[in-house]
């Protein structure tokens, strides 16, 4: 798939896009009252949602049609472009007839083939540009069967939103940010426009800024920040939505990187460290290997002598005494036991294969 880039987009946008709005939208006041400040801050397309998929029932689920009106001409009295949430077939054909400039899928959405497959028929023949978030589930072959889907139907304006993946565990943050899947999409399809929506990775405003500034720090080309005049008595999302003075003042906080810096010297040096650390990547993989080969002895030796490949009390003593030591060489718990469960699980593989197998040492 080959996609169009931002700025090949008939709406012209420059990267960094800056998409901002409410989660919902609630009233004309409260359109005014956000989009009034957006002028000079470098807002390019307005977020609003107009159906709301809430967990529970009984939440607020969204103004509907009507909710599309008045959004559409409060945004037109600012002259700015608007994009809100659809997840069915109707729903794409009352935006496209109230000339919403831009639909995006949501992540409840993202995950089910068969609604996207309905958006994409209703999209058949339109020229509209698609954002699809990420399914709420870390799968990112969903993620890539959806916009499939949708450039399958001829859209060709498509862009990726990651807003994060729920986990049963709590966590720092509402939905864990993963950033290897959206970096693999990237890599995946590098044409693809690739939008970070930190409020719905943070859920909570104070974390907003260092989420949004590790997108920029990874090249993505922008952001969907939610904005509300009064964040605390929003009917949706209160705890994560930003007043948009302190939106600016996050706009005004980040720091947007360049990919590339034409200075020999810089890159001289940024070469030289790489390649300290492709000879430390060469050495780790080294040592996995040899650590492989002693995991396939001992699988040889308790086969032998009929002895389980896994033995509880040993892998809780890896993990403790893994922890302790990576603590004094500044390595994380959550990465060594991410890490350690990996090794653990390839050693058992191969451990399993030799057992099956008739070799003996
Ligand atoms: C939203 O953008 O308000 C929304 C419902 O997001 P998500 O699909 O990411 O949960
Ligand atoms: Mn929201």
């Amino acid at each position: 798939m080959i996609f169009n880039s931002l700025n090949q987009w008939q709406m012209g946008f420059t990267k960094p896009v800056i998409i901002a709005g409410p989660c919902g939208v609630e009233s004309e006041v409260q359109l005014h009252q956000t989009l009034s400040n957006f002028k000079g801050m470098g807002v390019q397309l307005v977020r609003g949602g107009i159906w709301k998929p809430r967990s529970r029932p009984g939440s607020f689920q969204g103004l509907g049609v009507e909710g599309l009106r008045i959004f559409k001409k409060v945004a037109n009295h600012y002259n700015l472009p608007i994009t809100v949430e659809v997840a069915s077939g109707e729903h794409v054909s009352e935006a496209l007839k109230h000339q919403v400039n831009v639909l995006w899928i949501g992540a409840r959405t993202t995950v089910n083939p068969f609604a996207v497959q309905e958006i994409a028929e209703a999209l058949q023949g339109e020229d509209i540009p698609v954002m699809v978030k990420n399914p709420v589930n870390p799968d990112l072959e969903l993620w890539v069967g959806a916009i499939e889907r949708i450039y399958q139907a001829g859209i060709q304006n498509i862009a990726a939103v990651h807003r994060g993946f729920s986990a049963y565990e709590r966590s720092k943050y509402r939905n864990q940010p993963n950033w290897q899947i959206p970096i693999e999409l990237k890599r995946r399809f590098p044409t693809l426009p690739l939008i970070n929506d930190p409020s719905h990775i943070a859920g909570r405003r104070n974390l907003i800024a260092e989420v949004a500034q590790t997108a920029f720090d990874l090249d993505f080309d922008g952001l969907m920040v939610e904005v509300h005049p009064q964040p605390d008595q929003a009917l949706s999302d209160a705890k994560q939505q930003l007043t948009p003075s302190d939106f600016g003042l996050l706009l005004n906080s980040l720091v947007v990187k360049q990919t590339q810096l034409d200075d020999v010297i810089f890159n001289t040096l940024l070469d030289e460290l790489r390649n300290r650390i492709d000879q430390i990547d060469e050495t780790i993989l080294e040592l996995i290997s040899k650590r492989m080969e002693l995991a396939r002895q001992i699988g040889i030796y308790k086969k032998e002598n009929g002895i389980t490949i896994l033995q509880v009390e040993r892998w809780n003593k890896i993990l403790a005494t893994r922890i302790k030591s990576g603590a004094l060489k500044e390595l994380s718990e959550s990465f060594i036991i991410e890490s350690y469960k990996l090794i653990h699980d390839e050693s058992i593989r191969q451990q399993s294969n030799v057992a099956l197998s008739s070799k003996t040492i």
